[in-house]
């Protein structure tokens, strides 16, 4: 066949085959689908653990993106909860996106509830050291918080049922040095005026602000305060995550979110990480991981175990002998063990204060 011929054939039958309407033809297999990633993550103590991220910034503070996007992620990324934080004092994009410190909520507050994310609605009061900057959470109203003094706002956020969280306190553009907890903290805390304070912050850890927290029965934080796309920012696709707050909530509502943060149920995640309190630590590690046999035994007559972690977190494990093993994320593992060498165990990644970390005793 000829070139000539060979086209002519391709026209009259090939299109013909393909032929639907030649106005408009729809390729809705090349349309991405959204997925969630599940962060699996066990309930603990009665209490439902829940993955929030209460600090964030859109195109209604110094953020790049619309508010619904922020939403998206979060489906995206296995979340439970998030807050909108755009700065009270801080919109370079003014001119070009009016509307008041309620907008950022308002504009997203739909999407959130289509895609069952609990959205809350915050704002974050940017000041120069001290006190720095804080994250109002679980407003009715933002605009009142829109104050000449720092504590008239945070007054204000408190007349509101707000929780106050402190956030990055060891920033280094307001923390050059060492991170200090200065008088002014100490008069937003005796005036319950500081409620938590963040732990992890971006791409940051505060080792010392665990024993603040601990001591002072503050809430530990992690949060993304993302400005960016968040897969922009953190490597997603290769399975890191954003920083976040597991919190342990009755259920899972707003309501419960803000009553457990009030009484300081709530864990800090990051980097395979995990920050806060030793009940909470524990009970995490052992709903986690559990050590099963599997009636067989290896060449010397030693036990096999199966070894089952079912969070999204691998915990680095050290025996008595000092001897540690990792059990990665969601998977199972087989070793020989020793039950006695395994009564007591330190878990290297799980820390309870700036140079203590988890210690726990088998059954
Ligand atoms: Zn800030
Ligand atoms: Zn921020």
């Amino acid at each position: 066949m000829n070139t000539k011929i060979t086209l002519a054939f391709i026209l009259l039958f090939g299109l013909k085959s393909f032929a639907q309407d030649l106005n408009n033809v729809q390729f809705p297999h090349m349309q991405k689908t959204s997925v969630r990633k599940e962060i699996r993550m066990p309930n603990i103590l009665g209490y439902q653990t829940l993955k929030c991220d209460f600090h964030m910034h859109t195109i209604f503070s110094d953020g790049v993106v619309w508010p619904t996007v922020r939403v998206d992620e979060a489906w995206e990324e296995g979340l439970d909860a998030i807050a909108i934080t755009d700065h009270i004092e801080n919109q370079p994009s003014k001119k070009y996106v009016t509307g008041d410190h309620n907008a950022s909520y308002e504009m997203a507050i739909d999407r959130a509830n289509e895609k069952n994310i609990l959205l809350i609605r915050a704002g974050e009061v940017t000041r120069k050291m001290p006190p720095g900057h804080l994250n109002a959470l679980f407003l009715d109203d933002v605009n009142p918080i829109d104050t000449k003094e720092p504590i008239d706002a945070l007054l204000a956020a408190k007349k509101q049922g707000a929780f106050i969280l402190w956030n990055h306190p060891g920033w280094k553009a307001q923390q050059p040095d060492t991170c200090l907890w200065m008088p002014m903290h100490q008069e937003l805390f005796e005036k319950g005026l500081i409620n938590g304070i963040e732990v992890f912050n971006e791409q940051e850890f505060y080792p010392i602000v665990l024993d603040w927290c601990l001591n002072k029965k503050l809430a530990v934080i992690s949060n993304s305060d993302i400005h960016d796309v968040t897969s922009h920012f953190f490597d997603i696709e290769n399975g890191h995550h954003r920083p976040v707050t597991l919190v342990f909530a009755k259920d899972r509502s707003l309501k419960s979110i803000q009553e457990a943060m009030f009484e300081n149920r709530t864990l800090a995640w990051f980097d395979n990480k995990l920050a806060g309190k030793k009940e909470f630590l524990e009970a995490i590690f052992k709903a986690s991981v559990t050590a099963k046999p599997t009636g067989k035994t290896d060449g010397k007559n030693r036990e096999i175990y199966e070894i089952t972690n079912i969070s999204a977190i691998p915990f680095i494990v050290e025996n008595m002998k000092g001897q540690v093993t990792t059990v990665p994320a969601e998977s199972t593992i087989t070793m020989t063990l020793d039950l006695m060498d395994y009564q007591e165990l330190t878990i290297r990644n799980c820390y309870t204060g700036s140079n203590s970390i988890l210690h726990v005793n088998m059954p």
